[in-house]
């Protein structure tokens, strides 16, 4: 930073004067500001559970906070232009029904964009979000969080994706008939595949790459992530994970993790992205700690709530559960923002600059968040922080959602080619 600064005074001095004004005045303005380079950019959240307010809480993204992190104010004083709204379903909650739930999500979704045609959009392409973005909508997209929501079935899988869904993580926290989670990999009677994905779990793998689907390794096990990397023909992403070494969560994705998603897509691919997860047992050790020594009280007093329900009948729903947690963690003073941009320097550090996103986890973290960020309104806080460690106005611009991007239309492209190769017989299912 210092070099560049010190290299750009020399040629001010030795350009005439003219040159000067006009070169200079107006790149200077804006890249040094980091107000003006976050309100400039394209900003992608890859990870927020509203989803699950709109549908159990009847909320709407017109409505004020309520005690959430995401709504259409905080979207529009944040300049975030792009949202995955994630498609979660709660394994044992749902048992039987995970697609009927699934759709009901979904439509969530598309009610809020019906609802509010002059806020927001849909969105299912990297053009989509751009042409949001000139409107000055926000886009929003779908991302499914857990591969259980397929139940089995390719032909369901395809429909997703006719519906807008662009990504899938293969498993939530719970692992299914194909693939591994990280949530239950050392718990003891879950069953588990024998490599973490099994032959159907590789067809998934290749149908998502054909369709156009990011295929997604946040909450997969280790194995499943080796896999999944080994097999997929697109670069894969991690919708919402942090970097192990910083903070010792299974969640979290080591430094050869970090390296392999860099380095994935195969021959020709420019690589995958590490979207950052702002939860924060995931980027500080102390507060994980702290949590860990909590979680049987919070297990308690989850489990009272649902005893209280399961007597008058009524099923507990994941908001009434999420109000227990955020009584009782209320009691753990929060991360500092620095922990956050620490992460999303160590992945810069070991993966690259063009390696790491926002995958923030709103309204899916019972308000565990760093210390000054309650809600999208908040993001520009991070644009100023990776400034004042010396990122410039393109890193940035990479980091808040260019480099998403750059992903999406590598994967629509691959899909393409694919598609290609399937219809003239290449390669059949
Ligand atoms: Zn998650």
């Amino acid at each position: 930073m210092l070099i560049r600064r010190t290299f750009a005074a020399l040629l001010v001095f030795f350009l005439p004067l003219a040159a000067q004004t006009a070169a200079t005045k107006p790149v200077k303005k804006t890249d040094s500001d980091p107000l003006s380079v976050h309100n400039n950019a394209i900003v992608i959240d890859t990870h927020a559970d509203t989803t699950q307010r709109f549908l159990d809480e009847k909320y709407d993204l017109a409505d004020p906070l309520n005690g959430g992190n995401l709504n259409l104010e905080s979207a529009k004083k944040g300049n975030l232009g792009a949202e995955f709204f994630s498609i979660w379903v709660e394994p044992d909650l749902y048992k039987g029904q995970y697609a009927r739930r699934t759709l009901e999500l979904i439509d969530a979704v598309y009610q809020q964009a019906a609802k509010h045609p002059d806020q927001m959009r849909m969105a299912f392409t990297a053009d989509d979000i751009l042409a949001a973005h000139r409107e000055h909508k926000l886009a929003a997209l779908l991302g499914i969080e857990g591969g259980h929501s397929i139940d089995n079935s390719l032909g369901l899988l395809r429909d997703y994706y006719r519906l807008g869904v662009r990504y899938m993580t293969l498993t939530w926290s719970n692992s299914n008939d194909w693939a591994d989670s990280s949530g239950d990999i050392d718990k003891p009677g879950v069953k588990h595949t024998q490599d973490g994905l099994t032959d159907f779990g590789k067809d998934v793998v290749y149908e998502m790459n054909r369709l156009g689907m990011m295929v997604d390794i946040s909450h997969v096990a280790d194995t499943t992530f080796e896999r999944a990397v080994a097999v997929s023909r697109a670069p894969v992403i991690s919708s919402h994970s942090s970097a192990r070494a910083l903070t010792n969560a299974p969640r979290n994705m080591t430094d050869d993790m970090l390296r392999a998603v860099a380095r994935s897509g195969g021959p020709g691919s420019k690589g995958g992205v590490v979207m950052v997860n702002y939860y924060s047992p995931f980027i500080s050790q102390q507060y994980r700690d702290a949590y860990i020594a909590l979680e049987p009280e919070i297990k308690k007093a989850k489990d009272a709530l649902r005893a209280e329900y399961a007597k008058e009948g009524r099923q507990v729903t994941y908001g009434e559960l999420d109000n227990v947690e955020r009584q009782l963690i209320v009691r753990i003073p929060r991360p500092p923002l620095s922990a956050l941009i620490d992460h999303i320097d160590h992945i810069i550090k070991i993966a690259g600059i063009d390696h790491v996103g926002l995958g923030s986890d709103f309204d899916g973290v019972s308000n565990q968040l760093p210390e000054g960020i309650d809600s999208a309104a908040d993001l520009p806080k991070m644009t100023q922080a990776l400034m004042a460690r010396g990122y410039s106005a393109s890193d940035c611009n990479k980091i808040l959602g260019g480099n998403l991007l750059r992903v999406m239309r590598e994967i629509e492209a691959t899909a393409k080619r694919l598609q290609t190769e399937t219809s003239s017989g290449h390669k059949t299912d």
